[in-house]
């Protein structure tokens, strides 16, 4: 269930010698950074916005909606981020887990 937990090998050797490529970050090109302070992310109230358009329930086959509140990475955005209440967030979760099953969404931590 923890896909978190890396398993990563005995002791960490300190000897450089063993690295394994570029690190899977999807990352074409790598743009530079936006100019300015960037805040991405909703900066008005923080609402649920699932309260504000009364979904009650989350389709975890809509991934449009699912993707909004998925970093690129694959994980899932905190709700201290999106402003998603605690109720909210517990059922997209859920609906994340179930798209990421049918692999509608990526896992988090795979690149
Ligand atoms: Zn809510």
């Amino acid at each position: 269930m923890a896909d978190e937990t890396r398993t990563s090998g005995p002791g960490e050797s300190s000897g450089g010698s063993e690295s394994r490529g570029p690190r899977g970050g999807g990352r074409p090109g790598g743009g530079p950074r936006e100019g300015g302070g960037g805040r991405k992310y909703f900066r008005r109230k923080k609402v649920c916005k699932f309260c504000v358009e009364k979904i009650e329930s989350i389709n975890y086959k809509d991934v449009r909606l699912l993707g909004q509140f998925v970093a690129e990475s694959g994980k899932i955005v905190p709700r201290r981020l999106t402003g998603v209440c605690t109720p909210h967030q517990r059922r997209l979760s859920t609906a994340i887990k179930q798209a990421r099953n049918i692999a509608l969404l990526p896992f988090a931590g795979r690149a």
